[in-house]
Order: structure tokens, then sequence, then C-alpha cells
């Protein structure tokens, strides 16, 4: 297995940099790829997105100061062609190939196990934070936590509060958890499907917040290709309509949420209107509220547990 492979398996970064790399060697090399970045329709940043994962720093790379020195770099330069072609041929994510995202204001280590977390999921935060105070110093979930984004930020925007994060693969968690260890953000993790692993607090959530999958099954292979073949389907995959899991946790939510507690999802394009009248359906709720994103779409369905 190649190391990159490793590292996408473990989501891990080497712990210090010990590749010496010749800069005019390493010059030459960006020069060729910023060539095969332009050919491949890829913006030239990424190419430096993966040369910073590498260890370069961002101003010598602007200023290309790394030509006159010898460097010590986390990949040897064969390594950073692998992963460099593998964004250009295989399409990968450069993401997963840097082992790392950006996302509020963490740097969330991904791997193919998990999505890598979207800009427009960090609103989910400052949504909740609309929420009642009172509601901060109780117990809140994030159902399908994938790389942890959702539970962290809960965990950091909310000190008195109990943050727990479930999602059925272990594989992800894996990744959440360590992503709570380098931030150092307090989080309990579960494994399982939605609700099934939080027994033990029936009645007592103050908050329900999901990213779940919701893309209609007939729409992945559409996607772009570095959605649709590199991350994980179990993640994006919402089947027929795209709201079987939504649905369920529209009716599993009541039974968990305090009176007053706040239901919170992430949804696609489209899908409020039908997640709106779900929600009514189902009678337990109350305040619905449908929040756009920063691109104007309506992307995400707030309600309260009556
Ligand atoms: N936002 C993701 C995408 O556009 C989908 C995430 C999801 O299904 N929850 O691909």
């Amino acid at each position: 297995m190649a190391r990159w492979q490793q590292e996408f398996s473990q989501a891990i970064m080497p712990s210090a940099p010990s590749h010496h790399v010749s800069g005019h060697d390493l010059w030459h090399w960006r020069q060729q790829a910023q060539i095969q970045a332009a050919q491949a329709a890829l913006p030239k940043a990424e190419l430096d997105w993966l040369l910073q994962a590498a260890g370069l720093d961002r101003l010598s790379l602007r200023l290309e100061t790394f030509k006159q020195v010898d460097l010590r770099l986390n990949w040897s330069l064969a390594e950073l062609e692998q992963r460099w072609q593998q964004r250009i041929q295989a399409r990968v994510p450069v993401q997963y190939l840097a082992g790392e995202a950006p996302w509020r204001q963490f740097s969330l280590a991904v791997s193919p196990a998990v999505l890598i977390p979207r800009p427009e999921t960090e609103l989910l935060i400052d949504l909740a934070k609309t929420a009642p105070v009172t509601l901060r110093s109780g117990h809140w979930v994030d159902l399908g936590t994938g790389s942890g984004a959702i539970a962290l930020g809960l965990a950091d925007a909310f000190a008195e509060a109990t943050i727990h994060a479930v999602d059925s693969s272990a594989a992800a968690l894996q990744v959440a958890e360590r992503n709570a260890q380098r931030l150092q953000l307090s989080v309990e993790f579960y494994c399982g499907s939605w609700f099934a692993p939080l027994a033990q607090l029936r009645g007592q959530l103050s908050a329900m917040l999901s990213n779940p999958p919701y893309i209609p099954h007939d729409m992945l292979a559409q996607l772009q290709p570095e959605v649709a073949e590199h991350e994980p389907h179990l993640a994006l995959d919402g089947g027929l309509d795209g709201l079987d899991c939504i649905r369920q946790l529209v009716w599993q939510a009541p039974e968990f949420l305090v009176p007053g507690g706040l239901w919170l999802i992430e949804l696609m394009t489209g899908q409020a209107p039908a997640v709106v009248q779900i929600l009514e359906q189902q009678g337990d709720y109350r305040d619905l509220q449908v929040h756009r994103d920063l691109a104007g779409i309506e992307r995400f369905v707030l309600a309260y547990r009556r």
C-alpha cells in the first residue's frame, strides 16, 4: 500500500517533515504541475493546497523563495507526484489527498470514510445559536457526524452543553474522534443508526442536528466525479426521493427531544417544502423555519418540539 493510501485509511498526517527535497527540483515540478492543472481545468490554488499539506508555507509559495533552499517536507517529491496524479487523473478531491479540510475556524482531518465538510454546513452552527439560551446547558446530538464537523462546531459554540455524536460507520468515527482530540474538544461518540445508540437519552435532548444523506439515489451518478466516485455514498444517498433519512429523523426525534427542543437539519435545494410537510404531518413540531444558505438556496429546516 502506498503511503498516501495508508494515510487515507487512517486519516493521519506525518508527525515530522522528514523528506529532503531540493527547492529547485520542487520549483520545476510545480511549473509542470501548474500546466497540468490548467489542462485539467483545475484551479492552480489546489496545487498550492497540496504543497501546503506537504509542508510549504503560503508566503514562500507566493514569493517562490522555496526555490533557493533545501526543504524538509512531509512527502518525497515522488509521493507528491503520486498524489497530484490522483487529483488530475482519478479526480480524487484535494482534501482527501491533503488529509485535511478547513471548516469554520478548524482544520479537520478527513479520509474517504467521511464526507468532506462543506462551507454551507458551517451555517448550521450559526442557526443553532439562535435557539433559546435555556437549551444551551443540555444534551445536544449530531446524527451522522462523519468527520465530526457539526459536533465539534457545537462543542466549541456551547461550552456548557454536553455534545453527543453518532455515526453508523466505525471508520468515520475514528476520523471524528481524531478531530476531537486534535481540537481538544469534548464529544461523546456512538456507533449506530440515528437515535439507536442513544436510548439512555430518551426525552432528554435539548437539540438534534444532522446533515443526513439527502441526494436522491438516481442523482448520485450525475454528481461531479470527485463526489460520485470518491465520497462515501453512505453519507450521500438519501434513497429514492432523497428523503428516507430525513423522514426517520422527523419521526424518531420527538421521543428524544425535551419539550421545546431544537430539530435542525441540512437538505438539498427543492426539498424544504416536502420536509416542512412531513414535519407538519408528524404533528409534534412547532415554529417551523426554512433558512437559506449564502448562495440563496433553501438549505436548512429548523423546528421546535411541542
Ligand atoms: N452537500 C453534499 C453535496 O452537495 C451532500 C451532503 C449530504 O447528502 N448530506 O454533495
